[in-house]
């Protein structure tokens, strides 16, 4: 990645600045690269839209927003955003994650949920405000947890009930008001599985925008319960030895990697 520095200013883009242009679930990528150049872009921003700062890429000023379908159709074409940060490993996927998700907010928070007033930018930080009632209105994030449990030689893999995917992929699920991520972990693996695990412990982490969501990536072990997959989530649930394992998801998630990282301690 180059060099990619997040952050916020309410200054107007120039003629040289960089756009990314975010329609919906879609990313707009130009002829080459992901980025457009403001100047070529300006005319093209619609109506009650404005630009918004999302930081610099080597040095140079980076907004984010959405463009006219009709400059889109002759000048863009069109990666979901999912593909983008899935499927497709040379994306630039932490300016892809923030400036989603700042569009996302952006467009959520127009309004003051206290007091119903529009919301303005405010003057220092990233937030839109609103002057009435001083309330910063930050972009959302929701703390999710995902497992990786092990029993001896085998992992647990799972197969959602809810996503047509055709990999296993691990237990997940949002942390509640008042819960550690660990307790979470514990109380989503019960509830999803029947499961108790002990040695919860945490590996990693990895921002989620669909479409705010932060991962946080655990290994756990096995204590003991026999699978009872709680349906509306699970299809199917089983224990995979490392070298013999239905597909999983690639390594551009953080299923990907843990299932990766816990594989090589178990093959070493
Ligand atoms: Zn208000």
């Amino acid at each position: 990645m180059q060099n990619w520095i997040p952050g916020w200013s309410r200054k107007a883009p120039e003629a040289n600045d960089g756009y990314i242009a975010i329609n919906g679930p879609d990313i707009w990528r130009p002829e080459e690269g992901w980025i457009h150049r403001w100047g070529a872009a300006e005319g093209a921003v619609p109506d009650g839209e404005e630009p918004v700062f999302v930081g610099t890429l080597d040095g140079r000023a980076l907004y984010a927003g959405p463009l006219d379908p009709g400059f889109l159709l002759y000048q863009a074409s069109p990666v979901s955003l999912r593909d983008a940060l899935i499927n497709e490993p040379d994306a630039p996927a932490d300016l892809l994650n923030l400036a989603s998700q700042v569009m996302q907010w952006w467009h959520d928070h127009r309004f003051c949920g206290r007091c119903g007033h529009p919301t303005g930018f405010h003057p220092a930080e990233r937030a839109r405000f609103c002057e009435p009632c001083g309330i910063p209105f930050y972009p959302r994030l929701a703390p999710c947890v995902i497992v990786l449990i092990r029993r001896g030689d085998r992992f647990l893999l799972a197969r959602s009930s809810r996503i047509r995917h055709h990999f296993f992929s691990l237990i997940a699920g949002f942390v509640e008001p008042g819960e550690s991520a660990e307790q979470a972990v514990a109380r989503e693996v019960m509830e999803e599985t029947g499961l108790k695990v002990s040695n919860v412990r945490y590996a990693t982490s990895q921002p989620w925008p669909f479409p705010h969501q932060l991962m946080l990536g655990y290994f756990a072990d096995y204590e003991s319960g026999d699978l009872v997959l709680q349906e509306d989530e699970l299809a199917e649930a089983d224990w995979f030895l490392p070298d013999d394992h239905p597909p999983v998801p690639p390594e551009t998630t953080i299923a990907g990697r843990l299932i990766r990282q816990l594989k090589q301690e178990m093959l070493s």
